[in-house]
């Protein structure tokens, strides 16, 4: 789902998608000359491999998502929650992609391990 980033006015604009089994269902509100805001919730359950013990597990995506949207480049870091679509065109399967990835991307173990990590620490 893209939506072209000038077209987002001072009205909530509703959207919801769905991508990889995960879905987005929130709004885009104009926050600015060159800034958008996203709030939404995201749903479902992706599929991660344990980087401790390998196996295959669920994660549940389920959680609030709420990020701030540019159409130019953003020089100060302040704001880590802002995405650039330079090309004015904001592009909702990719946010959610991109989501999806960094949970892929990071450490994570199943609820196994995790359980067994906490355990531990327990014992020290
Ligand atoms: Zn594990």
């Amino acid at each position: 789902m893209k939506i072209v980033f000038n077209k987002i006015g001072s009205t909530k604009k509703t959207f919801e998608l769905t991508v990889s089994g995960v879905s987005l269902e929130g709004f885009l509100v104009k926050r600015g000359y060159h800034r958008v805001r996203l709030e939404g919730e995201m749903d479902g359950e992706v599929k991660l491999f344990c980087d401790r013990c390998g196996e295959e597990y669920q994660y549940d995506m389920k959680s609030p998502l709420n990020l701030t949207l540019s159409d130019e480049v953003i020089e100060t870091e302040d704001d880590l929650d802002i995405i650039e679509f330079i090309d004015g065109i904001i592009d909702l399967e990719f946010i959610v992609q991109s989501e999806i990835s960094s949970i892929e991307n990071s450490f994570k173990c199943c609820e196994k391990c995790s359980e067994d990590e906490s355990e531990f620490e327990k014992e020290f």
